[in-house]
């Protein structure tokens, strides 16, 4: 028996979701007993060290299907992989996490094993009474509590809620060839393209977010070097893009893109429910906002009631001199 964990990757690394995964998998391996806990990376651009070490995070084995004509994230050709992966190494549970390429192929994996599946899962199960899954809801909320019947079962793991494990060992890399037809490249990806910046958004471990209160994109120097200084990735509030103070793919909330970061920075962002929706999955959040009564602070882990053109320059000089 084992639990199968799909493993994602961006520019030859494997995303934190997938070493949170592996550390949930780890730990749920352990509840259970007696399971192996399997990571399987698909395609080649990943090299062996780096998924080696997913030992650290609690693999015992893990399997790449390198196979090129993967690489590029076909959803069906990766559902045939995983689906085919999970009965050759006897899977009774695949864990993986919540995203865009997860989704979808969770919920084809989940017709195909037969399998119930269990999204947005921010903790390990229950298993006093079958197997009980808590759930993040209503866009982080409220909790929603599952049960899952079903002898295989599919966990996407939430961005951010789980702990990652690093007291492992790097473990041998194995080969798995997977047969796959035309049918699974039914859908192609022609192009990508891909936004620019020193650090990718959606990727961000951490982001440095300006909204209406900076009065006009002239102001956003300060909003870069603090950015710089911390190694992080630039946001924005939908007005503020709307206004074309700043590029469109930085828009960040509901409408916007989606943010996971370990440290979110909110400056002259009132904290719009809107906005929440696309931030409230990080880790810490910080808001800068000289109202004290802005909403955002209800959300925030720390908060600074000032004016942001005296607060951030200080901030990133206490920074840069730390
Ligand atoms: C269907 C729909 C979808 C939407 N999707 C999104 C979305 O995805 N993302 C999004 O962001 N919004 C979205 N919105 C808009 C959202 O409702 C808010 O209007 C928006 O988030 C407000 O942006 P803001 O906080 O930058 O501006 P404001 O609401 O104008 O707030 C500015 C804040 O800056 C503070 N401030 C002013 N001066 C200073 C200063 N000198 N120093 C410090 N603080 C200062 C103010 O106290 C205030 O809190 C959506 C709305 C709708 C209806």
């Amino acid at each position: 028996m084992s639990i199968l964990v799909f493993v994602e990757n961006a520019d030859g690394e494997v995303k934190k979701t997938s070493h949170e995964a592996i550390s949930y998998a780890a730990a749920l391996a352990e509840k259970l007993g007696e399971q192996e806990v399997i990571a399987l990376s698909i395609g080649t651009e990943v090299n062996d060290d780096t998924l080696a070490a997913l030992g650290k995070n609690g693999a015992t084995k893990i399997v790449n299907v390198a196979d090129e004509k993967l690489n590029q994230g076909v959803i069906q050709a990766y559902t045939t992989v995983i689906t085919q992966v999970m009965e050759k190494t006897n899977a009774t549970h695949l864990v993986l996490a919540k995203s865009s390429l997860g989704d979808p192929v969770a919920a084809r994996v989940a017709i195909k094993a037969n399998a119930a599946l269990a999204s947005n899962v921010v903790a390990l199960p229950d298993l006093s009474e079958g197997f009980k899954v808590k759930r993040s809801i209503y866009t982080g909320k409220a909790f929603a509590w599952m049960s899952l019947s079903t002898e295989k079962k599919i966990i996407a793991i939430k961005k951010n809620a789980i702990e990652v494990k690093e007291d492992g060992s790097d473990v041998t890399v194995e080969r798995l060839e997977v047969p796959l037809d035309e049918n699974d490249f039914n859908v192609n990806i022609t192009k990508t393209e891909k936004a620019e910046g020193d650090v990718l958004l959606p990727e961000a471990d951490i982001v440095v977010s300006g909204g209406r209160g900076l009065k006009g994109p002239e102001n956003w120097q300060m909003i870069e070097d603090l950015a710089k200084t911390l190694g992080a990735a630039t946001g924005c509030s939908k007005p503020v893009s709307d206004m074309n103070w700043r590029p469109h793919h930085e828009h960040v909330g509901q409408t916007g893109v989606k943010v996971s970061p370990t440290l979110y920075i909110a400056i002259g962002i009132s904290g719009a429910i809107q906005h929440l929706a696309g931030v409230n999955s990080s880790k810490y959040i910080i808001v800068i906002n000289k109202d004290p009564e802005a909403p955002f602070f209800k959300a925030a882990d720390y908060g600074i009631v000032g004016d942001a053109f005296e607060v951030v320059p200080k901030l990133t000089e206490a920074i840069k001199a730390s």
